[in-house]
């Protein structure tokens, strides 16, 4: 007796050849009916006999297509209605849209071994992809996810590509972005002011001008980088006078995992990290002795590598012969290019070449960033190759939220049912481009995924524009958010944890709320609210904005309240390069409080030790003496300085003594080394001291570090078994950011907890 099921299938199962994979499956098991999508994922309608019925839905749930993700099956009997044959049909339109979307994915082997097979149709095709890979979220403008609601809707596949995309048995059946030399986009090469430079293989040649030293602008998956041979010191220096970038690290992209292992050690999550899907440049240590100009990260121990994740990538990296910067196409801080004659416009001053090409970037998405701690993953910027793929909450949003995020290294977030899609990164809210982005990333969202928020959660700083973006919408429920509970929140809400926990939030700086300016907090904290309960001593902050551009000026607040002095009468060296009268200045504004707060910001802390070094004082990216401080660190110190903490609550940890031994130090001559691993070291035992007197007060075992001071693998690979040693359970970021990346996840998953439970 035949029987029919009607089943649904959600998660990430469009544009992975989920149909194709159904198809197969129901041959094999001699099943009739269909399978198509829509918006709520992929339906199949099944018919045949119930051990087969059963086989089929096994192997579904056991081995889907490698880039799919099955969120949930749905089964329910039906009627039979004696079909005899199975078919593939057209996708259905609007309903609800609930849909997943599959980030862009990395090119694989398969399309890889055609790529470099000169019998192949397809051979040196920059363009070559498959269900299996290509281009996803950047191309796509709307759902559900079919060629013509992407930007490849104007190339019309030869008959060749249509025969491939319309048979079930092959590999390219519905890929939507399929294509060939034929009927593809192509590939052009182009001057400094637009104009084609000849007919022939511009892969091959572009390559050839990397190799003698030329600057290029490429148009990649999601924007523009700007490349250049990595080992021409000559050309690298002038990329970063050219770009308007002194000293932050560019990215590498370096043929295979042979090459990488040239320039850097490899641990075996690292190798699993450069090579996962999502692709990230993954920070690894230098090896010594290497050609990379230095240029390239000056004064780092660390290369942010990537290998290549386009067919163009490939050709050109195997062409070119050596490692590629692939730097953001952009000026400076200014969001990165991926419209032509925008990239044309903007980079025309950097770029001496142009290798460009006719699909349209829908969505501008950078690259991500991460870097590996032990076994695990650290995410510093979750975009292209992750975005937008959701995180699964363990609290449902009981309504949708959107959470607009913070300043700096902006995203947002949408949250719906189990769902939180946390946006590509957006970048500084700083400039127009940034804030439009901003703005139409949020409608892109809200219409790729269905979500219309009833809430709005923000951050608590008046200034930032996003916050400004939350007062301006009318409607919705609006609910701010404290910057560190946000944090907090991030990190609980990845691992499932609904408090109480000890949440140590250091970073750089967050709204307080009571006019001060947080970065170094211990809250005791819940989803839906917190106390704090101890912080980093109170230092004055002079002249907002400037004071973190010039780390000397967080130097002198420190020296000032440690041992009244300035740095000139203790004598301290290496401070020839800031004047005296400057010092005055800012001492006397501090004096009279003008345009000064108080401020408990760990990431400041880091800034005033850097500059009592020596090390930078002042700063041309954002956290730079910091990570200086990082990256100037000794291996195999243990010794540490004193701090104390206060006697009332909320408690401050006063590193007074610390910064007393430190100028001793200096004054000494101590190597820089030793005492940036000292001052390192000495934070391990005020955190752990911290939350032993939280043990004891509140009973808590639990301990999340979150905020941008625990993207320092020195300090984790210290603080985190300091802290379980004393017996404390202890989480971080993995999902999303630590540093502000994250801030929008947070403070999704607070509103809704406020929303469920009361604040
Ligand atoms: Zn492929
Ligand atoms: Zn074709
Ligand atoms: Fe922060």
């Amino acid at each position: 007796m035949n029987e029919r099921r009607h089943i649904t299938v959600e998660g990430i199962v469009q544009g992975v050849g989920f149909r194709p994979f159904v198809y197969g499956l129901a041959k094999q098991n001699g099943l009739a009916g269909f399978v198509l999508n829509d918006t709520t994922g992929v339906t199949i309608e099944l018919e045949g006999e119930p051990p087969a019925l059963e086989s089929f839905l096994t192997y579904l749930r056991e081995q889907p297509p490698p880039l799919a993700r099955i969120e949930n099956v749905d089964c329910r009997d039906i009627p039979p209605k004696g079909e005899a044959d199975f078919n593939i049909v057209r996708s259905q339109g609007e309903e609800e849209r609930s849909v997943l979307i599959s980030p862009d994915t990395p090119t694989c082997g398969d399309c890889l071994a055609e790529l470099f097979a000169p019998d192949d149709r397809r051979y040196r095709y920059p363009f070559i992809n498959c269900t299996n890979c290509g281009p996803r979220f950047t191309i796509i403008k709307d759902v559900p996810y079919d060629r013509e609601r992407t930007t490849m809707e104007r190339f019309k596949m030869c008959a060749d590509c249509s025969r491939e995309y319309h048979d079930p048995r092959n590999r390219r059946f519905h890929a939507e972005p399929n294509a060939c030399p034929q009927c593809g986009p192509r590939v052009r090469l182009l001057d400094g002011r637009g104009r084609q430079t000849s007919d022939g293989d511009a892969i091959a040649q572009a390559a050839e001008l990397l190799r003698q030293g030329f600057v290029l602008a490429v148009k990649g998956l999601g924007g523009y980088h700007l490349a250049c041979n990595a080992l021409d010191h000559d050309t690298v220096r002038r990329l970063r006078a050219k770009k308007h970038r002194e000293d932050k690290p560019f990215a590498v992209m370096a043929a295979n995992l042979k090459a990488v292992n040239q320039l850097c050690y490899l641990t075996d999550e690292e190798e699993r990290l450069l090579c996962s899907y999502g692709r990230p440049i993954v920070l690894l240590r230098k090896r010594e002795n290497i050609r990379i100009a230095e240029a390239v990260a000056p004064a780092h121990r660390y290369l942010g590598l990537m290998l290549p994740y386009t067919p163009l990538h490939h050709l050109l990296l195997a062409d070119a012969g050596v490692p590629l910067v692939m730097t953001s196409g952009n000026l400076s801080e200014e969001p990165i290019a991926y419209k032509d004659d925008d990239a044309l416009s903007r980079l025309g001053e950097i770029a001496e070449y142009f290798l460009v090409h006719d699909r349209e970037i829908h969505m501008r998405c950078d690259d991500s960033v991460a870097r590996a701690i032990g076994k695990q993953e650290l995410l510093i910027r979750r975009s292209r190759g992750y975005a937008p793929q959701p995180i699964s909450v363990s609290v449902p949003f009981v309504r949708p939220v959107l959470a607009c995020g913070a300043h700096l290294k902006s995203t947002f977030c949408l949250g719906k049912e189990r769902h939180a899609f946390i946006s590509h990164h957006i970048g500084d809210l700083e400039n127009y481009e940034t804030w439009d982005s901003f703005v139409k990333g949020i409608e892109h969202f809200k219409n790729l995924f269905a979500i219309e928020p009833a809430v709005i959660a923000y951050d608590l700083h008046p200034e930032y524009l996003s916050t400004k973006y939350a007062a301006g919408v009318s409607g919705l429920t609006k609910i701010g958010v404290q910057h560190h509970h946000a944090h907090v929140a991030s990190c609980m809400a990845e691992h499932g944890l609904e408090g109480p926990v000890i949440g140590v939030g250091f970073d750089g700086l967050g709204y307080g709320g009571d006019g001060t300016i947080w970065g170094g907090e211990f809250l005791v904290a819940k989803l839906s609210g917190y106390e704090r309960r101890a912080h980093l001593r109170y230092l004055p902050l002079v002249g907002g904005d400037r004071a973190i551009r010039e780390p000397w000026r967080m130097a002198v607040s420190y020296l000032r309240d440690a041992l009244g002095k300035d740095p000139f009468s203790l004598g301290l060296p290496g401070w020839d390069v800031i004047s005296e009268k400057k010092i005055e200045i800012v001492t006397s504004m501090m004096q009279r409080r003008l345009n000064t707060v108080q401020t408990s910001s760990c990431g400041r802390l880091f800034d005033a030790v850097a500059s009592i070094l020596g090390l930078r004082h002042e700063a041309n990216y954002e956290g730079q003496a910091a990570i200086e401080l990082e990256m100037a660190a000794l291996e195999g110190i243990s010794e540490s300085y004193t701090f104390e903490i206060s006697a009332d609550s909320p408690w401050e940890i006063d590193m007074r003594p610390a910064i007393e031994h430190l100028v001793r130090e200096v004054k000494m001559g101590s190597p820089i080394g030793s005492m940036a691993a000292k001052f390192h070291n000495t934070l391990v035992p005020a955190i752990v001291e911290i939350c032993r007197r939280l043990r004891e007060t509140d009973g808590l075992n639990i301990v999340c570090l979150t905020g941008g001071t625990f993207q320092n693998v020195y300090l984790l690979e210290r603080v985190v078994p300091a802290l379980r040693n004393s017996g404390f359970e202890v989480y971080l970021n993995r999902k999303v950011p630590t540093n502000d990346g994250g801030i929008a996840f947070g403070q999704a998953t607070v509103a809704n907890a406020i929303l469920q439970w009361g604040g």
